[in-house]
């Protein structure tokens, strides 16, 4: 194919994943985004394949084969609850994939013995080093979530010193290498050392705090691939890197915003190494109550506004159908029914409202916090739905909390505040909370799926 036409079917799909992701800041719009994106994708690949002169047909469509055929298997089977770690591997083989590229591409110079010049050897060492470094970080990543190992911190002394030094070690292998481009030891040795900083990177990071992690190596991934981009002078992989590059430290950005924690604090701080519950503040004295869905359906029969909080237990539950026929019923009784979306509930920046859009619960119900939260106190009934943390009143007012700073939900202040969770245990940062022992709070213990089922049935009966 023409070069000039490949070069504009480049141009082409950026123009596509741009206007793709334009389309993915609203959920609405969402699935159109993505399949615009994908089309670029589809229009990036033929393009490069068109110009493909050095492997064979054959061999790129086993890859196809085998790749496509393992990631079916994965997407089909993964639950949405364990996105987090399937995309931590995604970002994993990206890295990997850009390492070996850029490792394929030196060799081939050095066996044609043609130096390479320009830009080229710095993009070869950053392809390398960024690419290797999300390698085998995104695995301990996906380690830590997937509970084969520890999610506490691993952290000693002098380990930002063993780090920084180790890091000088990579930029001087990395010196050799563009300045001796046909020595491959300090190459094979910044191979080794890149590998290494990726574990050395994620093993003080507490599991809590992973997905920041796996935003920011999902930006990584992206900047490897940008490097390999110019490494194989493909204008449309330094496009589509450095889009991954950007959005994923633009998420990574607003997920520590969302935290009120900064990137330093997330990667340096060793966050949950300490045990939390001695660090929140003053113990609890008071009891919680208990009730039952007879006790809440007669409260809701009374109602004339509710907002429903979802968060992580929602999602193990799969109890979003059973919130959303709840929420029919209650507004065919006349009660309005909102969603309070807190922007990290779940595991995953988006997962409540993924879940709500499964369920077709309307966009329009879905509220975000700054919006909805000056609505709690004009509102009869707050349920929240398998969420801790983002509704813990300690992050307003506890400063040795660990999340002291997070924004939260207000539901404290809403008239009548019922709890579905299976037990008093704490949520992902640890902390305990003292929104259920509040005077206007009702805990109803059990599963959310099974409770909201018994709440609905409970009304109908009522009525
Ligand atoms: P939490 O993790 O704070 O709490 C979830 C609660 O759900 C638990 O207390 C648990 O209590 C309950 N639960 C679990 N399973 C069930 C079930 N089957 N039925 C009913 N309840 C259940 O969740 P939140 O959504 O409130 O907060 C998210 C946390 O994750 C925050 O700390 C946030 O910072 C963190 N995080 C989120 C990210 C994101 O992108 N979304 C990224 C990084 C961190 P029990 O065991 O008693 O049932």
């Amino acid at each position: 194919m023409n070069n000039q036409l490949v070069q504009f079917a480049y141009l082409a799909s950026a123009v596509l994943f741009i206007v793709g992701m334009r389309n993915l800041s609203s959920p609405k719009t969402a699935p159109r985004g993505n399949l615009i994106a994908s089309f670029g994708m589809l229009v990036a690949v033929l393009a490069t394949l068109a110009m493909s002169e050095v492997v064979s047909y054959w061999t790129i469509l086993a890859g196809v084969i085998v790749g496509s055929g393992i990631g079916t298997v994965l997407a089909v089977r993964i639950q949405m609850t364990a996105m987090p770690q399937m995309v931590a591997l995604l970002n994993g083989f990206g890295g990997g994939a850009s390492a070996l590229v850029a490792t394929a591409e030196l060799l081939s110079y050095v066996r044609r013995g043609v130096e390479p010049v320009g830009v080229v050897p710095i993009a070869i060492v950053l392809g390398l080093l960024i690419g290797a470094l999300t390698f085998t970080g995104s695995l301990i990543a996906f380690a830590k979530l997937q509970e084969l190992m520890k999610g506490a911190p691993m952290v000693y002394p002098g380990q930002q010193v063993v780090n920084a030094v180790l890091v000088l070690a990579a930029v001087a292998l990395g010196y050799l290498v563009v300045t001796q481009p046909f020595e491959l030891m300090p190459y094979y040795g910044l191979a080794l050392l890149s590998l290494v900083l990726g574990v050395l990177f994620v093993i003080p990071i507490g599991g809590a705090d992973m997905p920041v992690v796996i935003s920011l190596l999902n930006s990584y991934s992206g900047l490897a691939a940008c490097a390999t981009g110019f490494v194989l002078g493909n204008a449309g992989l330094v496009i589509s890197g450095s889009l991954v590059g950007a959005s994923g430290i633009i998420l990574t950005k607003i997920m520590c915003d969302a935290m009120n924690r900064s990137l330093a604090n997330v990667l340096f701080s060793g966050f949950g190494a300490v045990d939390q519950t001695a660090v929140a503040g003053a113990v609890e004295t008071r009891t919680a109550k208990g009730y039952t869905p007879d006790d809440a359906a007669v409260i809701f029969m009374n109602a004339r506004s509710c907002i429903v909080v979802p968060g992580y237990g929602m999602a193990v539950a799969q109890a979003q159908h059973a919130v959303r026929e709840l929420s029919d019923l209650l507004q065919s009784k006349g009660i309005s029914v909102k969603f309070a979306i807190h922007p990290v509930a779940g595991r995953m920046p988006g997962h409540m409202n993924v879940l709500l859009a499964e369920a077709d619960v309307p966009y329009e119900q879905l509220i975000e916090m700054d919006e909805i939260n000056p609505e709690f106190p004009e509102t009869d009934v707050a349920l929240v739905i398998g969420a801790n943390d983002v509704v813990n009143p300690d992050a307003r007012t506890d400063k040795g909390s660990p999340i002291y700073g997070m924004p939260i939900l207000d539901v404290d202040r809403a008239q009548h505040v019922f709890v579905i969770k299976r037990s008093m245990n704490p949520g992902f940062a640890g902390v305990q909370n003292p929104l259920f022992f509040n005077d206007n709070t009702m805990m109803v213990f059990g599963d959310a799926k099974g409770t909201v089922l018994k709440i609905a049935e409970a009304i109908k009966n009522l009525s």
